[in-house]
Parts: C-alpha cells; sequence; structure tokens
C-alpha cells in the first residue's frame, strides 16, 4: 500500500506551545486529520491547515471518552484512506501515553507512521517551576514512575524499595490521588520523612500551581489546597532549589490569558511580544486569507491606490507578476492605513505617499481591500473621496477556531478580551454568538481592554463593559496596562 498514508504519533509537549519540537509543528501544519488529547494545548491546533479534521480524543462533560481500541481503529482507517495523520500527545508519546499500543496497531494493518518525541511534563514542569531534575549536589539519578495503574484500587505495583534507595529524584505522573499511598510507601522502604516534595499544576502554563512540603506533610497540604490532576509529584532534595516565584512565575504577564481580537489572517507581532513576557495569547478568530479573482482594472490608469490591508499589497504584486506589468508602469502614488501594510509595500522597494494628496477631487483612486470593507462605501468615500474599489481577497475565518476558543473559555483560560480595532469587536461578538455566548455572561467573568475610543464605542454598543481604554493605540501601553492588572490583582 503506498497512496501517501501516514501516521505521525507526536509528543506536543507538557503545555507551552513553544515547547514543541520543530518537526512536531511542522507534522501539525501539514496533518490532513489530527486526533489529540485533553492534555494537548488546544492553541496548537490553530496551526493546522484550514480544513484540516480535529478529532478529540479526551473527556468532555458530557461525551465519553474514546477509548484507546477506538482510537486505533481511526489511527489505521486514516492511514489506509491516504491520509496524513497526526495523533498529538502531551509531552512525550513514549511516556505514559500508550504509544506503543497504537504503533503496535499501525504495524498490524501495514500503516507507516513514525514518533516524534516530545519534552516530558516530568522535566518540563519541573524545570518551569525552577527545579533541575538532577544536580551534581543534589541527585544523581532521575527516575519516572507511574503513580496510578490499572489494578482494582489504582495504587501502583513498584519495586517501593528499590525505587526509596536507588533514585534520587523521582517524579510520579498522575499520582495525585494516591499520594498519601505513595508518600508511605516511600517513607515505610527507607526515604526519610524530612525529602522534600513538591506538586506541580498544570506546568508550564499560564495556570501553573504549585504545592510544596515533605513526604510526612505533602498529603495534607494537596488536599489543603483542592490542587488536581494534571500535576507532577517531584521527591527529592532538588525540590529544595526551587526559588518561590520561580523563573517563570516572575515573567511580568504570567497567569495572563489574553484573548486578541483579530480581524484578518495575518498574524500580530504584539501576541508574540505579549508571550515573551508570560501571556498566554489566542488570536481570535483564526482567519485565513482567499484571493479574489484577478479584476480586469489596468493598475496603470490609476493616480492613487490605496492598499486597505497588507494582504492586498501582496496580492497587487502577484497580479501585476501574473499580467507581466513592470511596476515602473504604475505611475500611482501608494498609500496605506496601517504600519502593517506599509511594512509590506516596504518589501517591494514602494514607499507611501502624504494621505492629502489622495483627495484632490481630480485624479482617479483605486482602493485595493477585502471583500468585507467593500462594504463601508460611505465611510470609505468621507475618508479617501471618489474611488474604484477591487477586492482583492476575502477574509474567512476557520470553523475549528470555535472549538479552541470553547475549550479554553471552559478551562478559564479567557480572562481579558483586547479588542485593537472596531472591526474586532463585530468580528469576535459574530463568533461569541455562533457559539452562543451572551455577551452579558461574557461580562461576568472577562475584563475587556480597547485600544482606542473607536473600538470603545464599537464595544459599548455591542453591550460589552470595558475595564481600560489605552492612553495610546500601541503595544506598549497595552503591555503597561496588561502589568498594571496583575499588580492590582496581587494587592487585591
Ligand atoms: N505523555 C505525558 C504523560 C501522560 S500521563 C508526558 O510525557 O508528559 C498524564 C500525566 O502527565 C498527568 O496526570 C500529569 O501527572 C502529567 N502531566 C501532563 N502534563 C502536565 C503538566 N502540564 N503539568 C503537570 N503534569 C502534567
Amino acid at each position: 500500500m503506498n497512496n501517501g498514508g501516514y501516521v505521525y504519533l507526536v509528543g506536543a509537549g507538557p503545555g507551552d506551545l513553544q515547547l514543541m519540537t520543530l518537526k512536531a509543528r511542522r507534522c501539525v501544519e501539514m496533518a490532513d486529520v489530527v486526533l489529540y488529547d485533553r492534555l494537548v494545548n488546544p492553541l496548537l491546533l490553530e496551526w493546522t491547515k484550514p480544513d484540516c479534521e480535529h478529532i478529540y480524543c479526551g473527556k468532555l462533560p458530557k461525551r465519553h471518552l474514546l477509548r484507546q481500541e477506538a482510537i486505533n481503529e481511526k489511527l489505521v482507517q486514516y492511514g489506509t484512506e491516504g491520509k496524513i495523520v497526526v495523533r498529538l500527545k502531551g509531552g512525550d508519546p513514549s511516556v505514559f501515553g500508550r504509544v506503543g499500543e497504537e504503533a503496535h496497531a499501525l504495524d498490524e494493518a501495514g500503516v507507516p507512521y513514525e514518533i516524534v518525541p516530545g519534552i516530558t511534563a516530568g522535566i518540563g514542569a519541573a524545570t518551569y517551576a525552577g527545579i533541575p531534575v538532577t544536580h551534581r549536589n543534589h541527585s544523581a539519578s532521575f527516575t519516572v514512575v507511574t503513580g496510578h495503574d490499572k489494578s482494582e484500587k489504582g495504587e501502583p505495583l513498584i519495586d517501593w524499595q528499590a525505587l526509596a534507595r536507588g533514585s534520587d529524584t523521582i517524579a510520579f505522573y498522575m499520582g495525585v490521588k494516591n499520594l498519601g499511598y505513595i508518600a508511605n510507601q516511600l517513607t515505610l522502604h527507607g526515604k526519610p520523612k524530612e525529602t522534600p516534595v513538591i506538586l506541580i499544576q498544570w506546568g508550564t502554563l499560564g495556570s501553573q500551581k504549585t504545592v510544596s512540603g515533605t513526604l510526612e506533610t505533602i498529603a495534607e497540604e494537596v488536599s489543603k489546597s483542592n490542587l488536581t490532576n494534571p500535576a507532577i509529584t517531584l521527591v527529592g532534595d532538588v525540590a529544595n532549589i526551587r526559588k518561590e516565584p520561580s523563573w517563570f512565575e516572575r515573567k511580568p504577564l504570567f497567569g495572563q490569558h489574553i484573548l486578541l481580537g483579530r480581524t484578518s489572517g495575518s498574524q500580530g507581532a504584539i501576541a508574540h511580544e505579549l508571550e515573551e513576557l508570560g501571556a498566554e495569547v489566542f488570536e481570535f478568530p483564526r482567519m485565513y486569507s482567499r484571493t479574489a479573482e484577478k479584476p480586469q482594472a489596468d493598475f496603470r490608469d490609476f493616480d492613487q491606490i490605496v492598499f486597505l490591508s497588507p494582504e492586498s499589497v501582496e496580492i497587487f504584486f502577484n497580479w501585476l507578476r501574473a499580467d507581466k506589468v513592470d511596476l515602473r508602469d504604475i505611475r500611482a502614488a501608494f498609500h496605506v492605513r496601517s504600519k502593517k501594510s506599509e511594512r509590506a509595500l516596504e518589501k517591494y522597494g514602494c514607499f507611501t505617499s502624504e494621505l492629502s494628496k489622495v483627495k484632490d477631487g481630480c485624479s482617479k483612486v483605486l482602493l485595493l481591500g477585502n471583500a468585507h470593507s467593500a462594504n463601508d462605501k460611505i465611510l470609505l468615500t468621507d475618508t479617501w473621496g471618489p474611488h474604484e474599489y477591487v477586492i482583492t481577497h476575502h477574509d474567512l475565518v476557520v470553523s475549528s477556531t470555535d472549538v479552541t476558543c470553547e475549550r479554553l473559555k471552559d478551562e478559564g483560560r479567557i480572562q481579558t478580551i483586547v479588542f485593537p480595532s472596531a472591526q474586532s469587536v463585530q468580528t469576535v461578538s459574530d463568533r461569541f454568538m455562533k457559539m452562543g455566548w451572551s455577551i452579558e455572561e461574557i461580562n461576568e467573568t472577562v475584563k475587556v481592554i480597547c485600544f482606542g475610543s473607536m473600538s470603545e464605542k464599537a464595544a459599548l454598543s455591542a453591550g460589552y463593559k470595558v475595564d481600560v481604554v489605552l492612553e495610546s493605540p500601541t503595544k506598549e501601553a497595552l503591555i503597561k496596562a496588561l502589568i498594571q492588572s496583575n499588580i492590582t490583582e496581587v494587592v487585591k
């Protein structure tokens, strides 16, 4: 069989998207179908092709989880159909990830596959909590152990004596429920009851939480804190190395979950910068641009050309190339309305002219933009004067973006909504409505930040309560406002 069908069994890392390997990311981008677990960060589904099928294999409140046999069957079925299938697992697929069973099923069925390792939670979560799993002065060995097994009580059958004596650092996975039992067994078999223990929940994510203690105290500490799975239990002297808070928890926007409204397919530099400062950013809704049909218009006829978006710039130059029109034959002055479009033009060695020259009344003006903006006839004429409008592209929403949004909301990962423009208020609210969410419900749990008075007006009339309007519509002002809100939250 060689119909192109191929399965990738991929480790998605412990949570932070940036901890995925380059190979894992490439797999996600290529996939026709993605099957993913509960512990896989739903944000990475935003990297898939717009028409990629997403299959959730974890438990949802009203749905049963997909059983392992059913997952194996699906992998074989899609692989046999000739699809590129990506099976995404949290952490590393070989560490309590059942990858062996899936690989076996694919071998049996003769479906080609490969396995892509990932950073396992025991190492990733420990590192983000400021703990190295080995250390020349404190730990010469590191063991990965399940805290739960298939037995009736779920208490793992382990050679406790060998573990207690033979390993300096132990990472227990899935161990929160059996914590008392685990701590007891280790103490009974020779680990000192003062041995430090730390639990790290949702490691490497904005929701990361830790609880520390010793083998003697940890079960009680954890039950007081209500900390639950997913968490790694790390036992060993290395746990004492942690500085509270850790390097990760000290980032200025650590713990902030931001939904950044967007209105086109291009990705913003703002998101990247907020992430660097420790925030989790969901650019919503995910969109992609579909180029419109090439128009009959001859671009050489115009005196002024206005690019309403960076996509329009790219498409304009593609069309020139397709028609073999030399750029030097275009006499029009170029105008833009955003920095992004300006940068796109500069890539082609073109610079913009002063805006005042557009509305001189006698020159032929052409506006290039998406299908949506074409509807704002009055506003456009107001701004640019009499003009012709050519639609360069359609900005379309990728419908699976709603699934990501719902998952994040369920997990409390939408705390602040940022509206950079009035149009983003409409685009985002349209999706909320499609998902059946009311703005009142959003107002109860979410803080709204608007870039300026236009977006504020749009947000207020859509029913949002606006908490912050930025001093200036810039990235710097946004960062300042977000840091400010982090400080106020801590003070509260
Ligand atoms: N294959 C995964 C482990 C799957 S078993 C890996 O290599 O990491 C599921 C367990 O992994 C959870 O119960 C929890 O103990 C641990 N886990 C996964 N992600 C985690 C995270 N972000 N923080 C803490 N523990 C995590």
